[in-house]
């Protein structure tokens, strides 16, 4: 089989030998298009891959039409939005993510934001401590549990909300209360950390109404997806609150307006940068080869994502 591995952004150079072994020693054969920069390229390579493992790459109805031998798609990483699951699926192709690979990378920039944005985003100036505050974890996923671990070691008091978990005891054997609601969840927490996918529930549903329950001083953190966030909403409240801070990892399209407008109280990474770390990079790349070489042999599809 031919794996093709399509990176406009690419991985490090131990992940890809990390990939290009695992899909070598498995017999197939390796195929690489790295820092493409049209996708004309990435239409023309994918027409003979079996296989094909991306980024954040957008893999279209055009891409999957120009794929005739497609048979799985990996996304190194978590979320799978840039990849149009109806078109795989109904061609029949496995689509997979690689849960869990780079979740510290993102939970440890969660802390970074939040130090960064409570010391003024390193402005003179008196700033505050996380110690002894009140976070809350919006989705209790594979990032949003490490980002609590960590928020409890720091010493803080950490709520978690997840629609998806009715079991209780799945937070408080973690020492986290459970939130009954989103809005329990923003009225208790002066941290809050956003961890949902981006999906037609969750478009757009950050916004005035969750962000004006937050008590005195509140912050926002979003290291999950900019199209969950109401953007509108959002500037409303940096408008009523002057103690609202928001750090993104996810920059909006007014991201130069706002840092003008709100100075240190908004916080913006240049390019998403959640999981650019060499661990996480090399456990997704390495994680992605193994779970496509395993389909291959066995027909393995614990992480696929679409169904048909
Ligand atoms: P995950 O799949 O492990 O967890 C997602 C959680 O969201 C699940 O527990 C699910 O129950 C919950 N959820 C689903 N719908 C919800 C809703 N409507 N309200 C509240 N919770 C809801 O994913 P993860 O690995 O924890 O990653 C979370 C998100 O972070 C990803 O979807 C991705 O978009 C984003 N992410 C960003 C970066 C980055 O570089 N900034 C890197 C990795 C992941």
């Amino acid at each position: 089989m031919k794996i093709l591995l399509a990176t406009e952004k690419p991985f490090a150079k131990e992940a890809v030998e990390g990939i290009k072994k695992i899909v070598e020693d498995a017999g197939h054969e390796f195929l690489a298009l790295e820092k493409y920069t049209d996708k004309a390229q990435l239409i023309t390579k994918v027409a003979e891959a079996d296989a094909l493992i991306v980024r954040s790459d957008k893999v279209t109805s055009e891409v999957i039409d120009a794929a005739k031998n497609l048979k799985i798609v990996v996304r190194a990483g978590a979320g799978y939005d840039n990849i149009d699951l109806t078109s795989c699926s109904a061609r029949k192709i496995v689509v997979m993510n690689t849960p869990g690979q780079n979740s510290n990378a993102v939970a440890e920039l969660v802390i970074g934001m939040m130090i960064a944005v409570s010391r003024n985003c390193f402005n003179p100036g008196t700033g505050s401590e996380i110690h002894g505050k009140t976070l809350g974890v919006h989705a209790y996923g594979n990032v949003g549990r490490i980002v609590a671990r960590y928020g409890k070691a720091l010493g803080m008091t950490v709520y978690a909300y997840d629609p998806f978990i009715r079991d209780k005891k799945e937070f408080e054997k973690d020492g986290v209360i459970p939130a009954e609601s989103p809005e329990e969840l923003y009225s208790k927490s002066k941290y809050v950390s956003i961890h949902m996918p981006a999906n037609e529930q969750t478009k757009k549903s950050i916004g005035y109404s969750l962000l004006s329950l937050m008590p005195k001083g509140g912050v926002l953190i979003n290291t999950a997806r900019k199209e969950v966030i109401d953007e509108e909403g959002v500037e409303k409240i940096f408008e009523e609150r002057s103690d609202f801070k928001y750090a993104t990892d996810i920059a909006p399209s007014c991201s130069e307006a706002w840092k003008e407008k709100y100075g240190f109280r908004y916080l913006a990474t240049p390019k998403k940068m959640g999981a650019e770390t060499a661990e996480a990079n090399i456990n997704a790349a390495l994680a992605a080869a193994g779970q496509i070489t395993a389909f291959f042999k066995d027909g393995t599809t614990k992480f696929q994502v679409n169904k048909f």
